[in-house]
Order: structure tokens, then sequence, then C-alpha cells
């Protein structure tokens, strides 16, 4: 703890960096605007941290008070031109007419949003509600699309709803664990606590990853099997893994009968010798005797739960691997109680929550599907418009459709596009082919470079709402201290849509919540009173489960039975080759979180002042690599340059960095690759070529 005086106050509420959703108790001195954090200690009663932490947390008040945040509007008419500081009344009007301005040029459709993930739920629902009845069209889409959006699929297929099946205390219960394309110690530091507990309780852990990550063989924890699956082949793993457990007559037979329904079809399917571990072995890079035994290992449980990361989803196949991994779990009858389960370990703070709150362009809130009438009423009674019954456009659309000239105007709300999406050459190229960009940020960053507003961000310590948690867990955002830029962000979306013709007002976020609480079941039971009162909530929240619902899919699923779908293993196009033999997948480290633009403005920021390359001695001995040696890494759409780090983490023929930096830039390599069902981006494989260009 870096103490800076003695506190005069404090004020309990939620980390806004990864999807454990820690409780914080932020101790301040002064009042209004001269507040200042002293320190921020892990509040003991938190339900999804008990009083742990990680560093990010511990220093995240650094970036709301760093010098870098910009405080006023500004505007400009071109992105040559300098930026001019205006009144919040001439930039939200200078907004909404361009807004209008743009539409009247080229339709309804031209323009559209992007919520974000680190913003509360109450925020997210008015920018989805600003986009559906004042700009009238269903172009809104959040980061979980270069995320998690496979997740929402895949599980909404399986299962009937788009969430993890358990909470994080759930892990007290588990027997065996799963682990994959994750990597829990560095992106979910707490949680990952919680489950070296348990493991050096007698609990086997199977780590399907690429990399030899802490949980392989790190502090105090061994995994059972280490299974370094060859980026891309993730479906065939979890193809031979179902065929073993099936063909060896391992699956929860009665499980499967009452249960699920597709079992026929996929029976048949998955035991076909093609899915064997013996046929896959040379396609995956797993020996065929490990992936037997972990197979094995995974169905005598007797509790055994799965907890994956973005490894599963940044994949042409995202989608099908999520269900891949259901049927593992229907397969073993390893749902609807504690220490089982299917658990996607969510990146950010808010991205469970940004996707329940419908902004998705095919979703109202509630994960219902906008071609729905009945759905649709619901809203349009409420809100008085006509909502558009077909979905609108996804963000790697909205970038396609800028670059063809018929989408031509953005809001964009806490996301740095130009930095953290696909292929960063063409994202420019669409962000500087439209009329009108609009960005809401903390600072200046990447995407700011092309946009033409710049409205002032809050910090999390200036909010006042909810964040949803990797486990449903709905917690409460405190302001701390006032907003420092004049206006609260749900403010000012409601600004522009009265600006723009559709009035739209709000007292207060409690307001928000409750009109969310009486439109959407899974949260009918959610108020700010109830939630101050009880802590925190697992939605559903209603009468069923007044209290929440740590575990779901008890008895039956939210869809009836479960979905067990035959998991076509189709090998991603971007392959290694001649001219880029190597295979970079990415990744985070502990001290920082995604873009940095955050971490790197905090106290932990030297911790890891660059991304580097990590590259296997092999490979590196071939290209007469070292470690502090500059490389140029290039793939067919970019190059960038980076520090390279010779490590036998890495398995032969893969690289590794992280995208924490703008100046390393890794997604300038990343190609436009994209999960066939959602659209998420295919991070986890870009084949590439490194070579030294200045020795350390
Ligand atoms: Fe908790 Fe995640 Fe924040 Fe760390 S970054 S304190 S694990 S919510």
């Amino acid at each position: 703890v870096v103490s800076l005086g003695m506190p005069t106050r404090s004020v309990v509420t939620t980390c806004a960096y990864c999807g454990v959703g820690c409780s914080f108790k932020a101790e301040v001195q002064g009042s209004g605007d001269d507040t200042r954090v002293v320190r921020m200690t892990p509040w003991k009663d938190g339900g999804a941290n008990e009083g742990h932490s990680c560093v990010k947390g511990r220093f995240a008040y650094g970036y709301a008070a760093h010098t870098d945040r910009q405080m006023e509007p500004m505007v400009r008419d071109s992105i040559d031109d300098p930026w001019r500081v205006v009144s919040w009344d001439e930039a939200i009007e200078r907004v909404a007419s361009g807004f209008r301005a743009v539409q009247e040029r080229h339709g309804v459709g031209a323009i559209g949003g992007i919520s974000s993930s680190r913003c509360t739920n109450e925020e997210v629902y008015v920018v989805q509600k600003m986009v559906r009845a004042a700009f009238g069209n269903n172009n809104v889409d959040t980061c979980a699309r270069v995320c998690h959006s496979p997740t929402g699929y895949g599980l909404n297929h399986a299962f009937g709803t788009s969430a993890g099946t358990q909470d994080f205390a759930s892990v007290e219960q588990c027997d065996v664990m799963l682990v994959i394309g994750a990597n829990p110690t560095d992106a979910h530091p707490v949680f990952a606590s919680r489950m070296k507990r348990r493991i050096r309780e007698g609990a086997k852990v199977i780590v399907a990853d690429p990399r030899r990550i802490d949980l392989v063989r790190g502090p105090h924890v061994e995994a059972t099997y280490h299974l370094p699956v060859r980026p891309g082949t993730n479906v065939a793993l979890v193809n031979a893994m179902a065929h073993v457990i099936v063909t060896e007559g391992l699956h929860d037979a009665a499980f499967v009968a009452s249960r699920t329904e597709g079992a026929e079809g996929y029976l048949e399917f998955i035991a076909r010798p093609e899915h064997s571990p013996e046929a896959t072995e040379a396609e995956t890079g797993i020996p065929a005797a490990d992936l037997r035994a972990a197979a094995r290992l995974y169905a005598g449980g007797p509790n055994s739960a799965i907890y994956y990361g973005l490894g599963v989803t940044e994949h042409s196949q995202g989608s099908t691997m999520v269900m891949g991994m259901a049927n593992l779990a229907l397969l073993t009858g390893n749902l609807g109680r504690e220490g089982v389960g299917v658990n996607p370990m969510r990146g950010q703070n808010n991205v469970q929550g940004s996707c329940d709150m419908g902004s998705f362009p095919h979703e109202l809130p509630g994960y219902r599907h906008v071609s729905r009438p009945e759905v649709r009423a619901i809203y349009e009674s409420l809100w008085g418009v006509t909502i558009q019954p077909e979905p609108g456009l996804r963000i790697p659309n909205m970038f396609d459709s800028a670059i063809g000239g018929s989408f031509m105007g953005l809001y964009v709300q806490g996301e740095d596009i130009a930095q953290s999406d696909p292929d960063t050459h063409h994202v420019e190229a669409a962000l500087r082919a439209m009329e009108l960009v609009v960005v809401q940020d903390l600072f200046l960053n990447e995407t700011a470079r092309f946009a033409h507003v710049f409205l002032p961000g809050s910090s999390f310590l200036e909010k006042d709402g909810t964040f949803t948690n990797a486990e449903r867990r709905i917690n409460r955002v405190r302001p701390v201290m006032p907003s420092r830029v004049g206006k609260d962000e749900w403010q000012v979306a409601c600004e522009i849509a009265t600006a723009m013709g559709y009035p739209m007002s709000y007292e207060a976020p409690s307001q928000i919540m409750d009109e969310i609480a009486a439109t959407t079941p899974t949260f009918a039971g959610v108020s700010f009173a109830r939630l101050d009162a009880e802590g925190s909530m697992q939605w559903p929240v209603n009468d069923a489960a007044p209290h929440g619902t740590p575990t779901m899919h008890v008895g039956s699923f939210v869809r009836g039975l479960g979905q067990l779908t035959p998991t076509v293993y189709v090998p991603t196009t971007e392959r290694a080759n001649r001219r880029y033999p190597l295979v970079l997948t990415t990744g985070r480290i502990l001290s920082q979180y995604n873009v940095g633009a955050q971490t790197r403005r905090t106290p932990n920021s030297t911790w890891h002042p660059e991304d580097v390359l990590e590259i296997h001695p092999s490979d590196a001995e071939m290209r007469g690599v070292s470690s502090g040696d500059v490389v140029e890494l290039s793939s067919r759409v970019g190059t960038t340059r980076l520090t390279a780090l010779v490590s036998d983490r890495m398995p032969a023929g893969v690289v590794y960095t992280t995208f924490h930096h703008p100046v390393t830039g890794a997604n300038v390599v990343t190609t436009e690759n994209s999960d066939w069902a959602t659209n998420c981006p295919e991070y986890k494989v870009t084949a590439v070529q490194v070579q030294v260009v200045t020795e350390a």
C-alpha cells in the first residue's frame, strides 16, 4: 500500500479493470473537487474478492488523477486541424447536428455507436437506447465483439443463456480444473489465487495452452497435464477429448438421456476415428497418450470444471470451441451443481454487463433478438419509438462499410479501437473515411487521432452505477468524488439523444437501473437499494431467485434441454508457411491491462515498460536472435518492432507478445480473420516472420 497521508473518509466501490470485479474501500482526503484518494484497500466483504486484490487494482486511482486526462470537450473540422476547446453545449450540438447531417446525406443507417465494457451497466444501457431511439437503427456494438462474443453465441446455443454457469466460490468444490486458453495468474489474479488454494488442497489441473503458463509449473502449483495445443487447433483438441470419453464409455449416460438433446447425432459424430487423439496428434501437437489421460481425468472428476479465456474465443472457430466445451460438460454431467460448469474468464470489468445491456446489433437487453416483435414491443411502448427488426452493423462491418462509403459517423465510448482492434491499417483507413468520429474517453487515445469531436469521460472513481463481473455478480460502483469533467457519461448520451430530437433524461443512475429491471427479466429484482442492502447479487434475480443465482441450470437448462452439437473442426486459413514460418499468439501480463491506457498511467507502469516478443530457443538460434535484440515482426498485413526475449516457456514454432503499448502496436500484424459466427477477431493465430534489426 502506498500511503499519501491519513484518510478522512472512505467509499466502497468496484475495481474497473478485470472481470473478477474486486470490491475496494477507496480511502480519501478532502471533499468535492478537492477529493484526493489516499489508498485503495481491498474490501473484506467483497463478494468476488473477500478482502484480496492484485497490484493493478490497488494502484488504479493513479490514472484517474493523471495529468494526461483531457478535461474539456474539443472539436475540429478536420483531423489535420488543431483541437479547439469548447463548452459542453457546443460540443453536444456539434455531435447532434453532425450525425443528423450524415444521416441526411447517407441514410439512417450511416451512423452508429460503440459502447464501453469499462463503463457501468447504466451508461451502456443509455448508449444502446440512444442508438436505437435517437439514431433510429441497431448499429450498436461493444468491445465484447473482439473478446467474448463467441462465448455469448456458444453458451446461448448450448444452455440458453450467454453467461458462465458458476460463481467463483464453486471452485472450492472442484476436483479437476480444465483451464483452456486462459492465464488466470496474470489476467485474473485474485481468482487465480482461489484456484491455487484449491489445487494445494488436492484438486488436479489440466492446462491446454501453447505457453507454459504459471499454472503449468509455477509458484506452489504444478499441472497434472499440460496440453501444448498448437494455435488454431482447439476444436480438434476438444473433439479428441470427447472422443475418448464416448468411446471408452466414460460419459454420464443418464445425464445425457435426461438433460440433453441432439445426443444421437453427436455421439455418432464424435465416435468417428478421425476424432481420436492418435488421428489428431499431428494437427494439435499434443501427444495422444497425454490427451487420453487428460480426458479420463476430466471425465472422472467427480466434479470437473472448465475455465477458459480469450485463447478459446479469439479464433476463426471461437464459437465452435465454446460449443465443444459445452459438449464436454454435457457429456459428463458436469453442470447444475457446485464445483463444475463452463466458466468464461471475462476480461474487462463490465464486459458481462455490456453484453447483458443489449449493446449488440442483434440483441436488446437480456439477449433477446431484435427480430422478436414481442420484445421490441416492450421497448417501443416504453420509449415511444419504432425499433428496427433487422440487426445492425457489427464493428468490423462498420469499418468495411466506412471504406465502402456507406457508414460515415461513429460515436466511440471508452474503447481505443485504433489500438485494440486487429489489422490496424484497415481500422485507420475506416476512421479516416468517416465524416464524423466522436470519441469519449479519459485520454486523447490512438482513436482520437481520427476524431472530430472529443468528449471527456469520467473515471470509475466518479461513476455511480453497477458493474457485472464474470460470475454474473452485479456490484455497486459508488462515486468517490464528483465528476471531474462536469458531466456524467449517461448524461452526455441523454443530451446527444435529446439534441437529435429524441428527448431522453433520468434523474439519477438508479432510475436507469429501475428501467433495466422493469424491462429485463434477469434483472427484475435488482435495484440500487437492494444492492446497497445486500452487497451484491448474481443474475438472474427475480421471483424464482429473489437473492440471485450463484449456480445456473440446476434441474433444467434455461433453454430446457442442453444442446449437444457436432463441432466440425475447420482449420484456420492462417497457417505458417515458407514466408511466415512462425505463429504469433498474444496475451496479457499481470501489471498491465489491455491497451494500457490506464495502467501505463499508474505507479505500477514501470513493471512492464514495453511489450516484448517471447521466442523459443531453437527458433531464436535459427535466426540469430538473442534476448534484448530488437527484432522485426512481420505478417502479411503489417510490420512492427519489439525487443526479443528467448524463452523456453514457448513451444518451438510459436512466438508470443502482449499488446499493452501503442509504440509496438502488436495489432499492426494481426489479420482480418474472424470467428465464423460473431466476427470476433482471430488474434491468437497470425503467421509471422522474425528478423534481427539491432543486436543487444
Ligand atoms: Fe481484482 Fe481484477 Fe482489479 Fe486485480 S484487476 S484488483 S483481480 S478486479
